[in-house]
């Protein structure tokens, strides 16, 4: 594989960072990765797995001389890492995240992007629910969509050198607006974690009354629950906080349906049970039929949640 970046500076290095780092190197697609994290702790850990050729103290010297910086931080600490490494960023660098939301992230981000800098917005579909930088693995990425959002007048040579690059990581590459991927992400993403947040603490309030039955006899439907209910509560509060408008869209309509499957279940209307729940058994179809998850049983994931 070819060099794309020369120097390539992770801002954050926790599971999506650490995950990049691991693909870089297996794709020996990146000259130098440099990587830094918030905490002495983070960084700690990150030199000692040897995440990274090159670890600083700050996000400031991290990103000196890089040819692709990538913030991966939570979006809410997006605009205040970009206040610090903004004037340090390099001309002609290409600048990019990974934020689960992509308005607000122009918005927080674009305004301290220095002329002369390249900020093509990204956001790769592929996690677990474990964070930190032990958590980062190389295959992350691979047969997983990547949607980048070029902004307007976005020079198209940046733009396609970084499709080249998560390709080599291992990623489908399209381009969306910022609005229809929020809409999309809202649907595929946020309202499902919001769902399964939400039974999974009607189910811890129920273990009182049934005396941790929930938990010694969780089954299937719920325990995908509980995995997906694990996942970061500050990133997911940012997410929410963030991609409000399309998330209380899809919610709506949500209520909507779930009023109707009520009302059929208090009416004994097994018809329309049965034919909505063959439409949705189509869609699990679709998904597989078109490579984004397996038929296999626990959905071909590894026991430790790695896909
Ligand atoms: P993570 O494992 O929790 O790592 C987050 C990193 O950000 C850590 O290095 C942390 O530093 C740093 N950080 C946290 N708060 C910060 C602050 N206020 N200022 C500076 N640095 C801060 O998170 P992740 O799962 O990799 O997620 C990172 C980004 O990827 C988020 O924007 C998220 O929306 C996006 N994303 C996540 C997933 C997913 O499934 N997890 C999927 C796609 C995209 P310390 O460790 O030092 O605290």
């Amino acid at each position: 594989m070819t060099i794309i970046y020369e120097r390539v500076a992770l801002i954050g290095l926790g599971l999506i960072a650490g995950s990049m780092a691991h693909a870089m190197r297996r794709a020996k697609c990146a000259g130098e990765i440099v990587g830094t994290a918030r905490s002495a702790e983070t960084r700690a850990i990150a030199a000692e797995i040897n995440l990274c050729d090159r670890i600083t103290e700050t996000a400031a010297e991290a990103v000196k001389g890089a040819d692709l910086v990538v913030l991966c931080v939570p979006i809410g600490a997006m605009a205040s890492v970009m206040a610090e490494i903004g004037p340090a960023l390099k001309q002609g660098a290409t600048l990019s995240d990974v934020g689960s939301v992509k308005q607000a992230v122009i918005d927080e981000v674009g305004p301290h992007v220095p002329e002369g800098v390249h900020f093509i917005p990204a956001h790769p579909l592929a996690g677990t629910e474990h964070s930190g930088p032990r958590s980062g693995f190389a295959t992350l990425f691979d047969n997983r969509w990547n949607i980048i959002v070029p902004l307007e007048g976005a020079d198209q040579t940046k733009v396609d050198q970084l499709t080249e690059f998560w390709t080599a990581l291992g990623a489908k590459v399209t381009t969306m607006t910022p609005d229809h991927h929020d809409l999309v992400l809202a649907v595929t993403s946020h309202t499902p974690h919001l769902i399964a947040y939400t039974m999974v603490g009607v189910a811890d309030d129920l273990a009182r009354v049934t005396e941790s039955e929930v938990v010694n006899f969780s089954a299937a439907g719920f325990r995908d629950f509980t995995r997906i209910a694990a996942s970061d509560p500050t990133m997911w509060r940012d997410v929410f906080l963030t991609n409000k408008d399309a998330t209380l869209e899809v919610l709506g309509r949500f209520t909507e349906e779930l009023f109707a499957l009520q009302r059929a279940i208090r009416q004994g209307d097994g018809d329309h049970l049965h034919a909505y729940f063959t439409r949705t058994r189509a869609v699990r179809r679709g998904i597989i039929e078109a490579g984004q998850d397996t038929a296999e049983p626990n959905f071909g994931r590894h026991p430790d949640g790695k896909v």
